[in-house]
């Protein structure tokens, strides 16, 4: 059966864990070639055997997204080695200080939208200008249900998340006469290394991750990559400019 990305290309950041991983997983699936990127090294390599393992194409790319001549390189190599750009999922992100307003530091904030907003600003500043240069192509940031409504001791992450999904809206704006569809995905709480790390830090926090999620569970990475590439495919050729929930029904409540 043909894959629904057949001859595409896309570039996943933070595709060396979690969301990312998934995600990249899932475009290889559905028959494109991937390109990985992480600024953990091992994580992406690992990503890439997966892919090859299951019988896709990869291939990493270190970088770090709140860096802008490493987005710069990221988008060159990728051209660089399958001459263009289809697919971007901009994804790499960190949870942030997790403490109230007075209590995160200058630096924690600074920190967290470097890399949550400023890195997936970047990403796209480089990722357009190739698409525009090829006629078209699709993007999908990842915001989080914490992009649509306020959630106390994550005063950082949530301005980055609201942040995201803002800059999703102008762009798609931008450049829906050109061929290219901005979307974002919410996710709510899935199970990934970056949650395993808040519930090692208080206690009780998986209990209550999974009493706020109306389907009673955590979400698996693998259906946020699901809906990632529906956006990114045919399928979804008239949505552009939403923030897209998949998140088990958190923010309907
Ligand atoms: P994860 O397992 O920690 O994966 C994120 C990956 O991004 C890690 O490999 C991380 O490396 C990497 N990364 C961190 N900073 C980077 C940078 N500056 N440049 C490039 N890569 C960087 O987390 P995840 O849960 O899959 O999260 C992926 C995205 O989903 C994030 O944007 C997150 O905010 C969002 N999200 C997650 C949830 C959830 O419940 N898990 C919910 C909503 C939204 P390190 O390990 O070194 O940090």
């Amino acid at each position: 059966m043909p894959g629904r990305l057949d001859n595409k290309i896309a570039l996943v950041t933070g595709a060396g864990s979690g969301i990312g991983r998934a995600t990249a997983l899932v475009f290889a699936r559905e028959g494109a070639k991937v390109v990985v990127s992480d600024i953990v090294v091992e994580g992406g390599q690992e990503t890439v055997q997966q892919i090859e393992a299951a019988g896709g194409e990869a291939i990493f790319v270190k970088a770090d997204v709140s860096q802008a001549a490493d987005v710069e390189t990221l988008v060159a190599k990728t051209v660089e080695t399958y001459g263009r750009l289809d697919c971007a999922f901009n994804n790499a992100g960190i949870e942030g200080g997790v403490k109230p307003t007075i209590d995160c530091t200058e630096e924690e904030f600074d920190r967290t939208i470097a890399v949550n907003l400023t890195g997936v600003w970047l990403c796209m500043k480089y990722e357009i200008q190739q698409m525009l240069s090829q006629g078209g192509g699709t993007i999908v940031n990842t915001a989080s249900a914490a992009g649509l409504v306020g959630f106390p001791g994550l005063p950082d992450y949530v301005a980055s998340k609201h942040g995201v999904v803002g800059l999703t809206k102008t762009a798609a704006l931008e450049y829906a006469k050109s061929g290219i569809r901005v979307n974002a995905v919410c996710p709510g709480v899935i199970q990934t290394p970056m949650v395993e790390r808040g519930a090692q830090l208080s206690p009780g926090f998986d209990e209550l991750a999974v009493s706020m999620e109306p389907v009673g569970r955590f979400g698996q990475p693998a259906e946020v990559g699901e809906a990632v590439v529906w956006l990114c495919s045919d399928a979804a050729s008239f949505v552009t400019g939403i923030p897209m929930q998949v998140d088990g029904g958190l923010v309907a409540q």
